[in-house]
């Protein structure tokens, strides 16, 4: 039996936080692809080299590249019993690669969780946490700019698995124990499937 999960979520959804909970109830890795690349920019790996110039400017590494990272991480030993990816799928291409490489191991994506918060109180906790940090590119523009990008990019990916009848909504407002609560019934939901 594996348990493999996607999960998604606007910026300042509480993804980081809740994703930790998720792997540690399944006992399966949260695999991020910005932090895999972020560590390969750190140590400036061959990798890190090639992607620097698109994380820097917050633009999409290439998918030849992405995939291939992805399917080498899920094939490692930590993942056999399954994996929660974060940050990857980011468009419809990349989801159909991530269907095939598992139909060939007779498995799916078992259920793929979006966060869900509205553009509003998204858009109220980055400007907050812009003030508290006292970062100045946090602009309501900019914030309303990567707000825009992400719904955008993010439909695609949530009619996808809309049809493959595994989108779990979860509603991602209120306080983190309220979210968490909501989040552990449709863990259990998931376990009985
Ligand atoms: P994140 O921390 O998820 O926002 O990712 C940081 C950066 O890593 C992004 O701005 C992209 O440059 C790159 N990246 C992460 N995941 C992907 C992906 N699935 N496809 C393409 N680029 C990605």
């Amino acid at each position: 039996m594996t348990t493999n999960l996607v999960i998604m979520g606007p910026p300042g959804a509480g993804k980081g936080t809740h994703a930790k909970e998720i792997a540690t109830h399944f006992h399966i890795p949260w695999i991020s692809t910005g932090d895999i690349f972020r560590k390969h920019k750190a140590e400036k790996t061959e990798l890190g080299k090639l992607i620097e110039s698109y994380i820097d400017k917050g633009e999409f590494v290439p998918d030849s590249v992405t995939d291939r990272i992805v399917c080498e991480r899920i094939s490692q030993s930590d993942a056999t019993a399954g994996f929660l990816l974060d940050g990857y799928p980011r468009s419809i291409p990349q989801a159909k690669v991530l269907k095939a490489v598992l139909a060939e191991a007779n498995e799916r994506v078992d259920a793929a969780i979006y966060l869900d918060v509205s553009a509003a109180e998204v858009k109220q906790r980055l400007l907050k946490r812009a003030e508290i940090e006292g970062r100045t590119d946090d602009t309501p523009e900019v914030i309303d700019h990567r707000l825009e990008v992400f719904f955008e990019a993010t439909q695609p990916l949530l009619d996808f698995y809309e049809q493959e009848g595994v989108l779990r909504k979860v509603d991602g407002e209120g306080t983190i124990a309220e979210i968490a609560q909501r989040l552990l019934t449709v863990m259990e939901e998931i376990e009985r499937n």
